[in-house]
């Protein structure tokens, strides 16, 4: 495998970054998740867009345009002759002093990562997964605002923590306010009588790439779509429930807390979903191997 480190390929044992970068130090940085199909990078453009916008809501001025780093992105891919992979784009503070002032950081530092995909199992999206709510809260706006993502990572490692210590994969975390907000890496729909239903990005949810186009993708098929504060107890009255990302693309939900959602199993309206995004993902996307 070549990654990519600061406009140059290294072997998997060669590539390396300093214990100084503040990336490691402090969680000082922001990243980005990407997937490519069928040698395609699946909404690139907008992920490049979201690690700008996470970087200057950080005040982190990465050291390349976005148009080189949407380059360098399906460049990593090529080098890897990879077809179908999971994209890591990282972008540290870079190297500086033991103090946490980033100004003692001269060069942020660019890190591109394309390997395997690790993907939910088989039996998830078929049978669909069981939820928990846990009591660690998503992030203040105020404090490490959830719409930046970030190399600081913990909020959401703790959330995930509580879903493992309940035997379940994945958890739902709520706001402040007790308002559903989204999972630890994923963002949560409920459908009731045929309308859609996410959290408000003003909950505390990621703009979720998979989000906006299962958004769109409900709205080619005439489903009304809504973004108002949801509730435990919303949740536990829904039809249906999945939820999504780029890595786990659309995962029904069928239990939360204790609670069977709808009948059980997974939802037609889901399933409806799945198919479309699957069939997007395959006709999509910046091209690896140009004829
Ligand atoms: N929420 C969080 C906290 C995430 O980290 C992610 C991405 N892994 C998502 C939601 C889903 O976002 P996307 O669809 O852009 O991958």
């Amino acid at each position: 495998m070549k990654i990519f480190i600061d406009g140059k390929f290294f072997s998997e044992r060669d590539a390396k970054v300093s214990v100084f970068d503040h990336g490691l130090l402090y969680g000082d940085g922001v990243f980005e998740g990407i997937r490519a199909y069928n040698g395609r990078v699946f909404k690139l453009q907008e992920h490049i867009e979201r690690l700008y916008c996470s970087a200057k809501a950080i005040l982190l001025d990465i050291p390349m345009t976005p148009a080189q780093m949407m380059k360098a992105t399906v460049e990593t891919c090529r080098v890897n002759k990879l077809r179908d992979c999971y994209i890591r784009l990282i972008v540290t503070r870079g190297v500086g002093t033991l103090g946490l002032n980033p100004r003692t950081c001269k060069k942020p530092s660019i890190i591109i990562i394309a390997g395997k995909i690790q993907l939910y199992p088989k039996e998830y999206y078929q049978r669909g997964l069981d939820l928990v709510t846990v009591p660690t809260t998503r992030n203040l706006h105020n404090s490490v605002n959830p719409a930046i993502k970030s190399l600081n990572y913990l909020n959401n490692i703790l959330a995930k923590i509580e879903a493992n210590n309940a035997g379940v994969e994945e958890a739902i975390m709520l706001n402040a306010e007790g308002f559903v907000a989204e999972c630890t890496g994923d963002n949560l729909f409920i459908i009731k009588r045929g309308v859609l239903y996410t959290p408000p990005l003003s909950a505390g949810a990621l703009y979720g790439i998979t989000r906006q186009t299962v958004i769109e993708l409900a709205e080619a098929l005439g489903i009304k779509v809504a973004e108002p504060n949801l509730t435990r107890y919303d949740l536990f009255n829904a039809d249906e429930c999945f939820i999504t990302g780029t890595a786990a693309e659309v995962v029904p939900v069928v239990k939360i807390d204790g609670r069977v959602i709808g009948n059980g199993q997974p939802g037609a309206i889901t399933r409806q979903l799945e198919v479309n995004y699957h069939t997007l993902t395959k006709h999509t996307g910046e091209s690896i191997f140009p004829a």
